[in-house]
């Protein structure tokens, strides 16, 4: 009995919506999804406040 396997790939584009957030204090990137993990909203520095880092994304957008 010969049985063939077929191993299918299957390339499926990840659509997360990764948010970095800098350490206000230290400037570590943590991502949003590392942060869920967490208890608690925190750096590794202790510090509570991030600002949202942008990913660089090439995107024109025409102001008008
Ligand atoms: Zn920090």
């Amino acid at each position: 009995m010969a049985e063939e396997i077929t191993e299918e790939i299957e390339e499926t584009p990840v659509e997360t919506f990764e948010v970095n957030y800098a350490c206000l204090r230290c400037g570590t990137i943590v991502s949003n999804t590392e942060l869920s993990r967490l208890p608690e909203i925190k750096c590794i520095c202790g510090f509570r406040v991030f600002t949202k880092v942008r990913p660089p994304v090439v995107k024109t957008v025409k102001a008008i």
